[in-house]
């Protein structure tokens, strides 16, 4: 018999849901278990609310029946065996049949069959990650734990269950420095080492651009990131993503000015729709030529590609920028970017006070300032389209900008033009 764990610091209401499901399993003669991250966090105290179900069986009926008696709402993927169900409570379930896994090639996803819980269990990435928890009443709270997960947690270790592990899915390599970072924990020596081999194999390549993507937006949506990316770094796993891409050496100093601009700009701009991811990118990948070819390695929308390359861009623009420039000048030189490079600009540690302001006093103010007289004005007025009729909507826009007019009256007066 396994361990048998306390559940007392899970909520009571967890503790019963788990208890429901384990009786449903015992009616319905199957096995169930309550898996993963939510077990593992159970052991080291901290809360977790994704709770993974295991099924030994077909989890969809499963979750199909149990989502009847529940009155929750079931969403089923027969393909994949998995089932979420979104009880009234609002909590979300999810529940997988318990399956065996076996991979054709390197970085290919794996065909899945129906398996045992121990199958399931040794398909995993970690050990840490490899725990269950039975649910069924007569063994309820007992650990399966068949690669000695528990020990590798008190010890503090990210170890992988079998040598072609990070070969068979490289993105465990990123899962793993997430783990290590997160926890503070250490990735075995050996794990290193096979780390280190399957960059050097060259696996990189073979998974998608978008699966190594959404490894990264996992690892710069943690605390520790600075941790993270050392680790990275260390491996150069970004330059085995593509050879153009390393770690800014000043990784640190841009993740605080990253989360000073966030912070910011969640204050002073409440209505802009500020993409924070595109502000966490911007700390990593800075080199212009990298920001092309990861960009397109990792099909980054264009949108986000955008906004890096508009991030390179404003630091040379910034030096047309002086603390007398007037509002107007700042207002032509800042238009072009989007608020995210602004805030993250503003936030850099070598800018000068009046820099701050000016971009500060930009994007809570000046970015949103409507002319007073637009074209469709001057046209009713009789002037057609052209450079000079350019020249003069710029004109009195800067005029108002920098507070000359504040009618627009005053305006056609300055351009002389007939009200
Ligand atoms: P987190 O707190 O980071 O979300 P988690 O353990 O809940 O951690 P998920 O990505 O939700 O992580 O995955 C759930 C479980 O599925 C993991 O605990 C692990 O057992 C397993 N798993 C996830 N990804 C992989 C993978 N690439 N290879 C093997 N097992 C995996």
């Amino acid at each position: 018999m396994g361990e048998v764990l306390d559940f007392s610091n899970i909520s009571p209401h967890i503790r019963r849901l788990l208890q429901e499901i384990g009786m449903f399993g015992e009616e319905t003669s199957r096995s169930v278990y309550v898996v993963g991250g939510f077990v593992r966090d159970l052991l080291t105290g901290r809360e977790n609310l994704d709770i993974d179900i295991v099924v030994e069986g077909d989890a969809v009926d499963f979750a199909g029946q149990l989502a009847k008696a529940w009155e929750g709402q079931v969403h089923a993927h027969h393909q994949f065996k998995t089932a979420a169900i979104t009880r009234l409570d609002g909590l979300k379930l999810d529940f997988v049949s318990a399956r065996s896994e076996t991979y054709s090639s390197p970085g290919a996803l794996p065909s899945v069959e129906y398996g045992t819980i121990v199958e399931d269990l040794l398909r995993r990435d970690f050990s840490i990650n490899a725990l269950a928890i039975q649910l069924r009443p007569d063994t309820f709270g007992e650990l399966v734990d068949c690669t000695d997960g528990l020990r590798d947690l008190r010890a503090g270790h990210i170890r992988t269950l079998h040598e072609q592990s990070f070969v068979d899915d490289p993105t465990r390599i990123f899962r793993a420095i997430r783990y290590e970072g997160r926890y503070n924990f250490q990735i075995t020596a050996g794990d290193q080492k096979r780390i280190l081999d399957t960059i050097e194999q060259g696996v990189l390549d073979l998974i998608s651009g978008q699966r190594i993507r959404n490894e990264i937006d996992h690892i710069l949506s943690e605390e520790a990131v600075p941790q993270m990316i050392n680790r990275l770094r260390e491996f150069d796993l970004l330059g085995a993503i593509h050879p153009t891409w390393k770690a800014p050496p000043d990784f640190d100093i841009l993740w605080t000015a990253a989360g000073q601009a966030i912070e910011w700009a969640s204050t002073s701009l409440p209505n802009e729709p500020i993409n924070t991811g595109a502000i966490l990118w911007m700390t990593l990948l800075t080199a212009p030529d990298a920001i092309e070819a990861v960009s397109s390695r990792l099909a980054l929308e264009n949108q986000l590609y955008a906004k890096l390359n508009a991030q390179t861009q404003l630091e040379h623009d910034l030096n047309a920028l002086s603390a007398l420039s007037k509002p107007s000048e700042v207002y032509h030189l800042l238009n072009p970017y989007p608020p995210e490079p602004l805030a993250f600009g503003m936030m850099q540690s070598n800018q000068p006070d009046w820099r701050v302001e000016k971009i500060g006093d930009y994007l809570t103010h000046l970015m949103r300032v409507q002319p007073l007289v637009t074209g469709e004005d001057l046209i009713q007025r009789g002037l057609k389209p052209s450079r000079a009729f350019s020249d003069l909507l710029w004109k009195a826009f800067a005029a108002q900008l920098n507070g000359q007019v504040s009618t627009a009256q005053e305006i056609y007066q300055l351009l002389d033009i007939e009200k």
